[in-house]
């Protein structure tokens, strides 16, 4: 991929969404109790962008460099292809992805929002940053989200990618139909 190459042209590629976890799919704030049990909060709207991400034919994964059996739950229930917890070296773990799916890096779109996301980063087709990620990560992404971890940074992306695919409406009007509605104009 030219470094010159417009945000849509990289997201055209891009066949496999790679995910953080804290503070993309959630707000980056963990409830711990004094016991050891610990909460965080996923946001819905994220959890529709997946199931049409997998509609439109994308692989999916969550890489979260935490062990909490949270983030295994909540990609168990979302469907998506692989979660890897425990990855401190971000970079080793999406070309391990790549190399399981023969993908190349420029058919993968990495979203994260802290410094052990730069690593990934840097080594794929279409960087994604959430827009309240310190200004070390936004400067190497190529998209920077409008919205906040945990508050639709992962559905925001998902429809950047399927629309520049051309397949967001076809996507979104089949899920509404199979869901009893009647499509979308
Ligand atoms: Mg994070």
């Amino acid at each position: 991929m030219s470094p010159s190459a417009t945000v849509a042209e990289r997201a055209r590629r891009v066949r496999f969404l790679v995910m953080d976890v804290d503070g993309v799919l959630t707000d980056g704030r963990m409830i711990l109790s004094a016991r050891g049990d610990e909460l965080k909060f996923f946001h819905a709207r994220d959890g529709v962008a997946l199931a049409l991400a997998r509609r439109a034919g994308l692989l999916t994964a969550m890489v979260t460099g935490e062990r909490s059996p949270i983030a295994k739950a909540r990609g168990t229930r979302l469907g998506v292809d692989a979660v890897v917890l425990g990855a401190r070296r971000k970079a080793e773990t999406v070309g391990a992805l790549l190399a399981r799916y023969r993908l190349r890096p420029d058919a993968m779109a990495y979203i994260g929002d802290d410094l052990l996301d730069v690593p990934a980063l840097q080594r794929v087709g279409l960087a994604v940053v959430v827009a309240d990620a310190p200004a070390e990560v936004r400067a190497v992404a190529h998209v920077v989200t409008r919205a906040r971890g945990g508050h639709g940074a992962v559905r925001e992306c998902v429809e950047l990618i399927l629309r520049a695919q051309r397949s967001w409406r076809r996507v979104v009007d089949a899920y509404v139909r199979e869901h009893g509605g009647f499509g979308l104009r």
